[in-house]
């Protein structure tokens, strides 16, 4: 599908798998230039490699940092402005879930999933943030289902992206009229933290589709099986394009019905 992104540049926080390289591919189909990044060099550069033989070069900027790294976020962006020169659109996706009960969960796991799940939003925002306005761009946060359904079993990740979707709607009102600001929440998308959960399961000899029915079976998932990072990345261009020129404060659930909330 194209999502009108001609003449535009995106950028892609944690771009080098799951639902952020789904995402990184779609803006690319539908016409834009992507700047991503993630700490893995060496995946990062295998990606980038497979994305430049598809688009271009001209069309790829592709960076090696952590997003807690406020200083080299700064520089990413100095990095995309000087290569492409503008920025219409931020994805902030990079990070990954903890597992964890109150009981099991540590002061210093609560500040480390805190500053993941916080800092993973500030930096990025406050780096692009001159390019967002100049252009009236947006930004698409990726956020999970857990901030308005927690899981006693991932009980700082919710809380955490509780206070991510407050900081979405906050900067929604704070950036406007010049930037759009909206968030996905994930249900369960068969990607990365997924598949590597796949790869530990206890039963070797189940397949990959028998584990994920089980999965979406237990769950009580009415689509009745996982999403695809593919769906998840739909959805996140849909709402940094044009199409959604009037959906700000907004969030989309990416969650095949799970979310019971109202
Ligand atoms: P993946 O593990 O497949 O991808 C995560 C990406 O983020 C990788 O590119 C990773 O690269 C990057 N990343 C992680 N930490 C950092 C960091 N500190 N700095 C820069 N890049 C980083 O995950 P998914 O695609 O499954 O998930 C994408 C997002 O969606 C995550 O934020 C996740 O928490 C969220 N989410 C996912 C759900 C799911 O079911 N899949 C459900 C709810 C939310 P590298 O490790 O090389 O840095």
């Amino acid at each position: 599908m194209d999502y009108g992104y001609q003449g535009r540049v995106a950028v892609v926080t944690g771009g080098s798998s799951g639902v952020g390289l789904a995402t990184v591919r779609v803006l690319l189909e539908s016409g834009a230039k992507v700047a991503l990044f993630a700490r893995n060099r060496e995946r990062l550069e295998e990606v980038a490699g497979q994305l430049v033989e598809h688009h271009g070069a001209d069309r790829v900027l592709a960076g090696a940092l952590s997003v807690l790294d406020a200083a080299a976020v700064a520089r990413f962006a100095a990095e995309v402005e000087a290569r492409f020169g503008r920025c219409d659109l931020l994805v902030n996706n990079a990070g990954q879930g903890r597992v964890s009960t109150f009981a099991d969960t540590t002061d210093d796991d609560w500040r480390a999933e805190y500053e993941l799940k916080l800092f993973s939003q500030i930096h990025p925002v406050r780096a692009f943030l001159p390019m967002l306005r100049a252009s009236r761009g947006a930004i698409v946060v990726v956020n999970s289902l857990l901030a308005y359904q927690p899981e006693a079993h991932m009980v700082c990740t919710s809380s955490a992206r509780a206070g991510v979707q407050n900081l979405v709607k906050s900067l929604s009102l704070e950036l406007a009229p010049d930037v759009r600001v909206n968030s996905v929440l994930l249900g369960l998308i068969a990607s990365g933290q997924w598949e590597r959960r796949f790869a530990d399961r206890a039963d070797k000899s189940q397949s990959a589709e028998e584990w994920y029915r089980d999965i979406a079976a237990r769950k009580g998932i009415p689509l009745g099986r996982l999403g695809a990072a593919e769906e998840a990345a739909a959805a996140i261009a849909f709402l940094g394009s044009p199409g959604a020129s009037y959906v700000t404060g907004a969030h989309l659930d990416v969650s095949g019905g799970l979310s019971r909330h109202v």
